[in-house]
């Protein structure tokens, strides 16, 4: 089976020029002017550009949190990722009960009958022992190439300095990139105990108790461990800080191999946006900044400082308690309402995974802050190059994953919860005019978007065996 992809712009990281595009089978077999092929289905592509599937390296699907769950599974959230214009998302690992092949396991019982694109692992190591550091050398033998350690929420996920310095010396050693969330958990547990002693308890308070200088210190602390663990590479999460780019900066230029994302809700919405009567749907962490901060991000971004753009996608419903319909079933999942008294039990997160490539190609490209290359080096190839994935995904070449995204720059949409396919009832770009849409999408040679229509199934996504990644720094 066969498709010929005829007349369209095709837009790597690189250049963007007018070419045809042969799928066999599962891959890209040719790309060529004036391309033929017999008996093969034919797309035209006039006026359209061509983009490699999205990879988002960023996002928590299934995962339990606060009595509850986030309202994507693999299956929702691979469909929502799709219509967005994405393939390839990498989840994280929790490090619950028992050893991390158990874990890993575990996840894979979830992931792999329902998702609907293709997905890789990153571990999350958030208990640390001697079992431990000899399980991370297996690691890579189980397809997962990256870890994950945290300086905050102390007594849960948090690792000691030492901890993570262990890790990273190891995860180097090991072939394996280490990924951190950088905020001070110590001062933010005494300062939501004070907050909650004062009565401050609405969603205003998120932002109020996780200052932004805990996270440049946490940022820096993490570069110095990663530099006297002997230049461990190091990529830092969800930035969301003016100071987290001056430290990304500050690394870098003293020759360390640190690498950093950030995520659309860290460049359009402030901690402001808590104070709304519907603040809670903006709760994540790190929280929303200022607007200062999401200029400088923004920054980062268009130098390209900052090399990645992921989501964080981890949904819950504004109000669990009113179901939504869900492929024509009705689904209700406890949600943001459980800290409705309470901002600390709100369970913190944010549907993503779909908003991200339509909304920066509009407040990105349309508005020239990037250009299309740097939007797909962002959100298609540097984090496959990065997660050890290139060239399969995110790259226009032959022999690569046929997963494609077929872009209409002049498709205008009023974007929100209507538009987006998460499974929640809120969306945070609800009204937004967007300008360029995907409307068509493969994954692996197979048309899973149409327009409107879903043509993807449960388990039709692989798992991905991911190799060592590249340093791009
Ligand atoms: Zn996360």
């Amino acid at each position: 089976m066969a498709t010929l992809i005829k007349n369209g712009i095709l837009i790597t990281a690189s250049e963007s020029f007018k070419a045809d595009i042969l799928i066999e089978g599962e891959k890209i077999k040719l790309i060529g002017q004036d391309l033929t092929y017999p008996n093969s289905e034919i797309v035209d592509a006039e006026g359209k550009y061509i983009l490699p599937g999205g990879v988002d390296a960023h996002v928590h699907l299934d995962l339990p949190m606060f009595n509850t769950i986030s309202s994507d599974d693999h299956y929702t959230g691979g469909k929502a990722a799709a219509f967005g214009g994405t393939t390839t998302v990498i989840d994280f690992v929790p490090q619950d009960e028992g050893t991390l092949e158990e874990n890993i396991n575990r996840w894979h019982a979830k992931a792999d009958p329902n998702a609907s694109i293709d997905f890789g692992f990153h571990m999350n190591i958030t208990r640390f022992n001697k079992e431990v550091a000899k399980e991370i050398f297996s690691l890579p033998d189980m397809g997962i190439t990256s870890l994950k350690v945290f300086t905050a929420y102390n007594g849960r996920l948090r690792l000691s300095d030492g901890e993570i310095f262990r890790v990273m010396r190891l995860a180097r050693s090991a072939g394996l990139l280490t990924l951190v969330h950088a905020e001070n958990g110590d001062v933010i547990d005494i300062l939501v105990e004070e907050a909650l002693q004062a009565g401050n308890k609405d969603p205003f308070f998120h932002a109020k108790t996780r200052p932004a200088w805990g996270t440049v210190e946490a940022s820096l602390r993490a570069a110095a461990l990663a530099a006297q663990a002997g230049d461990a590479p190091l990529y830092l999460v969800h930035m969301n800080t003016a100071g987290e780019v001056d430290q990304l900066t500050y690394a870098r230029d003293h020759g360390l191999n640190m690498m950093g994302e950030t995520c659309p809700q860290y460049l359009f919405f402030t901690e402001n946006d808590l104070r709304r009567e519907d603040g809670a749907k903006w709760i994540c962490s790190p929280p929303m900044r200022s607007e200062a901060d999401n200029e400088r991000i923004w920054e980062g971004v268009a130098n390209s400082t900052i090399q990645v753009m992921s989501t964080d996608h981890c949904p819950f419903f504004f109000d669990g308690t009113k179901p939504i319909e869900y492929e024509g079933k009705l689904v209700a999942i406890p949600g943001k309402e459980l800290g409705k008294d309470d901002f600390t039990k709100i369970p913190n997160g944010l549907p993503g995974v779909g908003d991200r490539m339509p909304v920066l190609w509009t407040e990105g490209v349309v508005s020239g802050r990037i250009t299309p290359n740097q939007f797909v080096a962002m959100h298609c190839t540097n984090p496959a190059r990065i997660f050890g994935l290139y060239p399969q995904k995110g790259a226009l070449i032959p022999d690569a994953d046929a997963d494609i995204a077929v872009w209409d720059p002049e498709k205008e949409v009023h974007y929100g919860v209507g538009v987006a396919q998460h499974r929640t009832d809120y969306n945070l770009y609800e009204g937004w005019h967007l300008k360029g849409f995907p409307v068509m999408v493969f994954l692996r040679g197979q048309k899973i978007v149409d327009g409107e229509n879903w043509l993807g199934k449960p388990g039709m996504g692989h798992y991905l065996h991911r190799h060592e990644g590249e340093i791009l720094v």
